[in-house]
């Protein structure tokens, strides 16, 4: 059986599945998407990744076209057709179809796309591996905090650490701090042991799996703190590691070809990346 999508009311071949060429996602970059991670069937983190999408969508005052309950019942079905217990959900919700024109029409009805896709389920021993993380300039907008479809900087700069045989950028702004990565949110452990990620502000993502790490620290009284960092602090750091839904949770041992602390995966995050797997297994 192939994969099957929904797109506006239907399932459909994913294949046959198509949107409007004057779709303002197609246009303008004018949507908004998410993706939701699925293991032994489950979401994880599902109502995160709901919140999330109704304050990217009000931001851009697109509203919910469905329900929530409806909407997960869209999801469930698309996992069904496509037989998937291992995987991630794409849901992305367009302004919809109107004649090309740059201000937002009224009353024109969103369009609303879900697919899923296999992946591997969560291996510690596969996801502890360290990986090496380069350096770019953040050329991005300053609403990164809206989860906009609008990817084409993350997109260059990812290629761009691919070709170097890296795993993902982080992106330096112009004060020298990290904001996050191209798909991922950034992380140090200091040599005094404290863990450090950026604090929330329109210049990154608030990633699901950057709040869900902060409650497992929080759970287990690990002492962290909300602040900027700068690519030398970075470098001098005692462990990195690097957050997303479909990546996890992933040890950084090199940025821009320093070895972080002793160059291997951090003690702290590899204890953050068991809790994580315990709290995927305990996803329902
Ligand atoms: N920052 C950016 C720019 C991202 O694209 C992503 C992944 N979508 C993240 C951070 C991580 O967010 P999450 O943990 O919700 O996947």
């Amino acid at each position: 059986m192939g994969r099957i999508a929904y797109v506006n009311g239907q399932y459909v071949r994913h294949g046959d599945a198509v949107v409007h060429i004057e779709d303002r996602g197609f246009q303008f970059a004018d949507a908004v998407y998410e993706v939701i991670a699925v293991q032994k069937g489950c979401l994880i983190d599902g109502d995160g990744h709901f919140d999330r999408l109704e304050r990217s969508l009000s931001a851009i005052q697109i509203s919910l076209p469905m329900s929530r309950a409806a909407l997960k019942l869209v999801i469930r079905e698309v996992l069904r057709q496509n037989r998937i217990t291992f995987g991630a959900i794409y849901l992305q919700i367009s302004r919809g179809q109107a004649p090309r024109d740059f201000s937002f029409p009224q009353g024109i009805i969103p369009t609303l796309v879900v697919t899923a896709k296999r992946i591997k389920p969560f291996d510690f021993n596969i996801v502890s591996k360290g990986v090496e993380v380069i350096s770019i300039e953040d050329i991005r907008w300053k609403r990164c905090d809206i989860k906009s479809v609008s990817l084409l900087a993350g997109a260059m700069g990812k290629t761009h650490a691919v070709n170097q045989g890296a795993f993902e950028a982080w992106q330096i702004n112009a004060e020298g701090f990290v904001t996050e990565g191209t798909s991922s949110n950034a992380w140090i452990v200091t040599p005094e042991g404290e863990l450090v990620t950026r604090h929330l502000d329109a210049n990154i993502l608030g990633g699901i799996t950057r709040q869900t790490i902060l409650k497992l620290a929080q759970e287990k009284n690990l002492k962290y703190v909300e602040r900027a960092f700068s690519l030398q602090e970075a470098q001098k750091a005692r462990e990195a590691f690097t957050s997303s839904t479909t990546a996890f949770i992933r040890p950084v041992v090199k940025i821009d070809g320093v070895g972080i602390g002793d160059g291997k995966p951090g003690a702290l995050c590899l204890e953050l990346l068991k809790l994580y797997g315990k709290h995927m297994e305990q996803a329902q």
